[in-house]
């Protein structure tokens, strides 16, 4: 990453964008020339380079769902022609469930998680532990490539042989860790059990939820500051926090879009969509792909000074959906919703449909009898959330299951 490049998190992000499109053209015109797929694509479409003039103009190219990739490596093994160099000419190739192979190029940072880390903190010299997997998925050397880019020396440990890690870890004197927050946790307390004394000051997190009761007690108990990110398997970074953690920076190597998921058309800021990506990398031709994600866009500037949008948090993914009243509701919006208000043990949205209109109640559980204005309280930040009008109601406790979705949907269709 050249330094004019590292400094795009602080540019206007309407010169970012522009020079995102500047790229792509870029590519377009030149490298993605070699991936027949990608030229099929855009040839059914009847676009060409020269539609690719502006960021909104990117609108008039295909989308590439993550659940075509199936189909269209099958059709055409072993990369749909989706990438622009001969198999052989890769650094490395993974297996990821679905089954999608993901490829893996010669490029100085395919993945790009370098600004991700230098925003958790991360810096030249550390000991990084990355308890992510190297067999078949991409992750572990994924996050090794930004790590050794930084100048940090990385620990390959993958998930497992936890009291090895442990004292490994100790004895190496490893100051940082990246990996799920459920296994750095599980680090923590064997740690305890045996006595070793780890130094890991810093971590970055992903791939899984990170409530912030277990944020805090990272930082209050054992003094480790985590950040955390989001990306995927097939392009890589996409978003992390800053020191704020109020929200993911998006990465200025990727061309972020919030997209309804039905029309496809942005949504409004704030609302929760689809996160549509396009990666300027040389070598697969990810112009438009839908990870399946779902989360909202916050266009606010942040206080750490850097300039791009952040996302607010990854809510599910798209097939969780549900459309209540022609609106989105997703299980993730209800749980930001309703999870702040700590007398309410357990929740569910019930969603019935009466003289052809729906009709969504959020019937809560509490230990005590919840004073009406707590259940105002709660109906009026779902409705601030969903932009939908509900009724909240307490239920008797044991009324909801232990394991039962959080959108009960009684609908009849016929
Ligand atoms: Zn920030």
């Amino acid at each position: 990453m050249t330094n004019t490049e590292r400094d795009l998190e602080y540019q206007p992000y309407s010169d970012v964008l522009e020079h995102q499109i500047r790229k792509i053209r870029e590519l377009m015109a030149g490298e993605w020339q070699k991936a027949p797929g990608f030229l099929r694509r855009l040839e059914e479409t009847g676009v060409t380079t020269d539609d690719l003039t502006t960021p909104e103009s990117i609108r008039k190219f295909p989308i590439l769902n993550k659940s075509e990739l199936p189909a269209l490596q099958a059709a055409d093994p072993p990369f749909g022609g989706l990438i622009t160099v001969p198999v052989g000419e890769l650094r490395r190739i993974y297996s990821s469930p679905g089954p999608i192979y993901d490829p893996d190029g010669h490029l100085p940072s395919y993945y790009r998680w370098e600004r991700a880390f230098s925003a958790a903190g991360f810096r030249e010299g550390d000991v990084i532990l990355n308890c992510f997997a190297y067999h078949l998925t991409p992750a572990g050397a994924m996050f090794e490539e930004a790590g050794n880019n930084l100048g940090c020396a990385v620990i390959p440990a993958g998930i497992g042989n936890t009291e090895i890690q442990v004292s490994v870890a100790a004895h190496l004197g490893a100051n940082a860790y990246v990996g799920l927050p459920s296994y750095l946790k599980v680090l923590l307390d064997k740690a305890q059990e045996t006595g070793e004394k780890m130094a890991i000051k810093k971590a970055f997190v992903i791939a899984e939820k990170l409530p912030e009761t277990l944020r805090s007690q990272f930082q209050n108990a054992y003094g480790i500051q985590v950040r955390q990110g989001y990306g995927t398997a097939e392009v890589g970074a996409i978003a992390y926090e800053c020191g704020e953690a109020a929200g993911m920076h998006f990465d200025p190597s990727v061309l972020v879009e919030i997209l309804h998921p039905d029309s496809r058309e942005p949504v409004e800021s704030g609302s929760p969509g689809e996160v549509v990506v396009t990666v300027m990398n040389p070598i697969n031709t990810l112009l438009r792909f839908a990870t399946g994600d779902i989360s909202a866009m916050d266009p606010e500037l942040c206080p750490c000074g850097r300039k791009s949008p952040r996302l607010t948090g990854i809510l599910g993914r798209v097939d969780q959906v549900t459309k209540v009243r022609g609106l989105f509701v997703h299980p993730g919006q209800l749980e930001q919703a309703v999870s702040p208000f700590e007398n309410v043990e357990k929740f569910r949205a019930v969603i019935v449909r009466e003289r052809a209109m729906d009709d969504m109640t959020i019937e809560v559980e509490s230990k005590q009898t919840l004073p009406a204005h707590t259940l105002e309280d709660i109906g009026e930040k779902v409705k601030n959330l969903l932009k939908l009008g509900i009724s909240v109601i307490q239920v008797e406790r044991g009324t909801i299951a232990d394991d039962q979705p959080l959108i009960d949907d009684r609908r009849k269709w016929e």
